[in-house]
């Protein structure tokens, strides 16, 4: 708690050195001497300036007695502005003013008390020549007290003339003892008061009316900006609440406790919140600036704990609630200049926000000369900005739609572009494919032409080798015969007949040709049809499946030496009968006797069925090695 204190004591000094500059700067030192206010035929208002005395009562023990009596009146002292906040919260605080009423036309007189966020306020008025009449009022009581159904205290002055007259006014309010008012003639009072009213009724009409329209706006477009809008507004009427005082007279008259959170720095808190928050949703391209968002809260918590607690002086913590707008202010001017253009009337619009506050606050604090214009400053500049930002909100929809327009516009006109660029290429495609596909027509023509003088050129050669083939077969043919012809004509050795026959292959294919020379037929089906194999010329029947190798069913079947050997036996014995003896032909061949004689013999015992009718040396041969 001692730090605290020690904060609050230095609070108090720091105040007290602020006003006292202020005051050097605005204000002459007071003279010494309090004066009478005095109300003449001419006069409609007098304001209670500073003709007022001022005594603390530190016990809050003194009676109106002890203090109108007469021992009592050195213990007053002028009243000074700065007495009005460096004061003791806990004292009780009397304020002393004279009246002399000089005026002859039968005139009533008001006093009137603007200072409606005193707590608790009592004012003696005499009522005769000595008795004082006390009056009750303040916002620590139910509003159905007052003399007067007004938010400013107002009471009636007593029909006394053409003397002076004093008027004590005791305040108990920790929230500050600043005393403004006048006394003013009740015609004036009333045309006065129904004008104020007036206005007044004016300002709360147009935010209800604002209030309505963006709650109407929020939930046809369901727009979060406009419900902070609706809260900043809601803000805006309490805080006008706290110095106009119609909250309570109209929203909570029973319930002065309500009074103490208006009166404090809640609704300031409130509204510096929700312009925040809405700021943050108006300005288009501060996006950048969420992070400074987050800082402008904290400066506001950080001033609303301040204030909380107490430590900073009641006027710096109100200007400090001012640096979260002017940061955003800066913000906006800054975007602007980066071409943000739907900026320059919420520019406009804060800037007279932002002076009504300035003024508002320095009017409570008296550092402006309190007056009319102080005091609804701030209702004109939400007013006035409430306009703008109406308007800045129209302004914004129409950048936005003729942005979205230009978008729009710019899409289509790409889109056509595409067409035409799809047009194009899809065109240059075309001739592309038309020229390839007639390219490679004259292309396959070509290959056509080429194939078909190939084809010709290859029938021609063709027809050339066929040609070549039969000649050949035919020479070789001849050959052979010739060949044949002449060793059948005469006796020639082996090795003369090897060069007839000088190979297996040779005698195979011979005897092939014997075998087959009239038509293929399967030896167990009789089949017709047949396949080649590749081992020593032999046939498959195509449907038996038969494989009959060349030497099947001849004198060669299952022969045990080379078949050239075996047919130079048969040469041999057909040709010559026997001339030859078995040893020579055994050493001709180089064979062992025994096996040329076995198949000699078998030679011989074909040879001598063979009829001697049939004289063809050729069917003679076929007659030998051909099984019957
Ligand atoms: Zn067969």
């Amino acid at each position: 708690l001692l730090p605290l204190s020690v904060f609050k004591t230095g609070r108090y000094v720091l105040t007290g050195f602020i006003f006292f500059g202020f005051t050097l700067i605005f204000q002459p030192v007071f003279g010494q001497n309090i004066k009478p206010l005095t109300l003449s035929d001419i006069a409609k208002e007098v304001p209670l300036g500073h003709q007022m005395e001022i005594l603390e009562d530190v016990h809050s023990k003194y009676t109106i007695h002890e203090v109108s009596a007469s021992n009592f009146n050195d213990q007053f002292k002028p009243y000074r502005e700065e007495y009005t906040y460096a004061l003791n919260p806990d004292s009780v605080y009397w304020i002393r003013f004279y009246v002399n009423n000089v005026s002859h036309q039968q005139k009533k007189w008001v006093i009137e008390i603007l200072s409606i966020q005193m707590e608790d306020l009592e004012v003696y008025i005499p009522s005769g020549r000595k008795d004082f009449v006390r009056h009750q009022t303040g916002q620590h009581h139910p509003f159905r007290i007052r003399d007067y159904a007004l938010t400013n205290f107002v009471f009636d002055l007593p029909d006394i003339r053409d003397t002076s007259y004093p008027i004590y006014i005791r305040i108990k309010s920790p929230t500050g003892i600043g005393i403004e008012g006048s006394i003013k003639n009740q015609a004036y009072f009333t045309s006065y008061t129904t004008n104020e009213y007036f206005f007044l009724g004016l300002y709360y009409g147009f935010l209800i009316i604002l209030i309505i329209y963006n709650i109407l706006l929020m939930a046809t477009s369901k727009e979060v900006a406009y419900l902070f809008y609706t809260l900043y507004i809601v803000s805006c009427a309490f805080v006008s609440f706290e110095y106009d005082g119609l909250g309570f007279q109209y929203l909570w008259p029973g319930h002065p406790f309500i009074n103490h959170y208006i009166n404090g720095y809640l609704p300031w808190f409130l509204f510096i919140v929700g312009f925040i928050f809405y700021a943050q949703y108006f300005i288009v391209r501060s996006y950048q600036y969420k992070k400074i968002y987050y800082v402008l809260f904290a400066i506001t918590m950080v001033d609303m704990g301040l204030a909380v607690v107490g430590v900073l002086p009641e006027i710096l913590t109100y200007y400090l609630f001012m640096l979260p707008l002017l940061i955003i202010y800066a913000i906006a001017i800054d975007d602007y200049r980066k071409g943000a253009k739907a900026n320059r009337y919420f520019i406009v619009g804060q800037s007279f926000l932002l002076l009504s506050i300035f003024i508002t606050i320095s009017g409570w604090f008296g550092v402006l000369e309190s007056n009319l214009f102080t005091v609804y400053s701030f209702n004109a500049g939400v007013v006035l900005e409430a306009i703008i930002f109406s308007y800045a909100f129209i302004d914004k929809y129409n950048i936005t739609k003729l942005e979205k327009e230009k978008a729009r516009q710019d899409v289509i006109d790409q889109l056509e572009e595409n067409k035409v660029l799809q047009t194009k290429v899809n065109r240059e495609l075309e001739i592309k494919v038309q020229e390839r596909t007639l390219q490679l027509q004259q292309e396959k023509e070509k290959l056509n032409n080429a194939n078909e003088k190939l084809e010709v050129l290859m029938a021609e050669v063709n027809k050339m080798n066929s040609k070549l083939d039969f000649d050949n077969w035919h020479l070789n043919k001849k050959v052979n015969e010739v060949t044949i012809a002449r060793i059948r004509a005469q006796e020639v050795s082996f090795e003369e007949f090897t060069k007839v026959f000088p190979t297996e292959f040779s005698c195979f294919s011979f005897l092939e040709k014997l075998k087959w020379e009239n038509g293929y037929h399967c030896l167990k089906c009789g089949n017709d049809k047949y396949t080649r194999l590749p081992k020593l010329l032999s046939r498959r029947c195509s449907k038996c499946l038969y494989i009959e190798s060349v030497t099947t069913a001849t004198i060669f079947h299952s022969l045990k030496f080379p078949i050239t050997k075996a047919f130079y036996i048969i040469y041999h014995c057909s040709f010559s009968e026997g001339k030859t003896t078995l040893d020579e032909l055994s050493s001709m061949l180089d064979l062992r006797r025994n096996t040329c004689w076995n198949f000699k013999k078998k030679v011989m015992e074909r040879l001598a069925d063979y009829s001697s009718k049939d004289k063809n040396q050729n069917s003679k041969w076929e007659f030998i090695m051909i099984d019957r």
